[in-house]
């Protein structure tokens, strides 16, 4: 359960929604849902959308019934969290180390689908046993590495090799290949993008080829995210699509550039974090209730929603400084709305999602798998 109480009540004008709080323009969400599904429309390919983005059930469940067969998770909690609560289809997009998470995870695939990655032999009987153990069959899926330099077995012989062990592994199915590139979603290029997803899929097609040679099937081929995804879907390699940004958009993904040189915008900055400006001492300067530990700053400073003429200049614990003109009419008590740099680590933050459409506050979402990082 979450340990804050909602600091919104359905039904409450936004204005009353107290700070901070992080805020979903439904509207927008929804718009953003319609779009993905409607890229998607003429292609025939799985989508299974990444819920590290926003742990929580409410969102994931609004995914699937738009069309999605499940969802993906980065950690053995999220996925209890997202099984718990009535989703049935789960990838682990990670390798899962540690005798206990895998009991965890085996258990788990005794009420659901479920199913976790390799990129190294030593994975294998560790995987194995703890199948033997809870019983179950184990989905295993090489992940091999595009050029992102994060996880991943090299492409070719190697991810084969490690295929055929998973495949001869009491217990294990080798299921298909996790083939995500990371470091191409934010290339700000089309050209870039482009490249990268190109030799991503030589570099799957060239693994496939060996899967073939050593007489293993390949029934999945899994990845993308919301900065390459029309890529994945139209190489005709890929059967499953993983984007989780899409349904909330941030900061940063709003600034990768589209073939006339603005912003792609097919996507809305739907989620939002609302803050009130608690001192105002001198002409130019303001600060609001958000700082480090509301708004993650990694991809760089929040932007405020509206006011193009006000900067978030620097966060410290507790306190998020703004820049103003010196004639600003910004006032204490004076509520803004941020578009976070990353959603994801932001929605980490927080317990509740408020939702709100035009002026109203409709629904109050529960952040789930909020801290889930084991
Ligand atoms: C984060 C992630 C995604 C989703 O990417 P977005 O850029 O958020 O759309 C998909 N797959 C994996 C393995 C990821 O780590």
């Amino acid at each position: 359960m979450p340990q804050t109480s909602p600091p919104a009540q359905i039904g409450q004008h936004l204005s009353e929604v107290d700070t901070p709080a992080l805020l979903l323009d439904l509207d927008l969400f929804e718009q953003n849902i319609k779009t993905m599904t409607g890229s998607l429309a003429d292609r025939e390919i799985v989508f299974r959308p990444h819920a590290k983005t926003h742990k929580c059930p409410a969102a994931a469940l609004r995914q699937i019934a738009a069309g999605a067969i499940g969802v993906c998770c980065q950690k053995v909690g999220e996925a209890e969290v997202m099984a718990y609560s009535g989703i049935k289809n789960i990838l682990v997009t990670n390798q899962i180390v540690g005798a206990q998470k895998l009991r965890r995870l085996c258990a788990l695939a005794k009420t659901v689908d479920i199913a976790v990655l390799a990129d190294h032999p030593d994975q294998v009987a560790p995987y194995s046993a703890a199948a033997q153990e809870a019983g179950i069959e184990l989905p295993v899926l090489v992940e091999i590495n595009l050029g992102g330099d994060r996880c991943g077995i090299d492409p070719g012989e190697p991810a084969a090799e490690l295929a055929k062990m998973i495949d001869a592994a009491p217990k294990l199915t080798f299921a298909g290949l996790q083939a995500y590139h990371g470091a191409a979603q934010h290339l700000r290029t089309p050209a870039e993008r482009t490249k990268a997803i190109a030799q991503a899929v030589d570099l799957v097609n060239l693994t496939k080829t060996a899967l073939t040679a050593a007489g293993l099937p390949c029934p999945t081929v899994t990845g993308a995210g919301t900065g390459t995804y029309l890529h994945e879907a139209a190489s005709g390699v890929f059967t499953e699509l993983q984007c989780g940004s899409y349904i909330f958009m941030d900061k940063d993904y709003a600034a990768n550039l589209g073939p006339d040189g603005a912003p792609v915008g097919r996507f809305a900055n739907a989620l939002l974090v609302y803050v009130t400006v608690i001192s105002r001492a001198a002409p130019t300067r303001a600060v609001v209730d958000a700082g480090h530990k509301t708004v993650p700053v990694d991809s760089g400073m929040p932007l405020v929603r509206n006011h193009p003429e006000i900067e978030y200049d620097k966060p410290s614990d507790e306190h998020g400084k703004l820049i103003l003109p010196a004639d600003s009419p910004l006032k204490i008590g004076d509520k803004l709305q941020l578009i976070p740099a990353h959603c994801d680590p932001t929605v980490n933050m927080f317990d509740w999602i408020v939702c709100f459409r035009g002026d109203r506050v409709e629904e109050l979402w529960s952040v789930a798998a909020r801290g889930c990082n084991r």
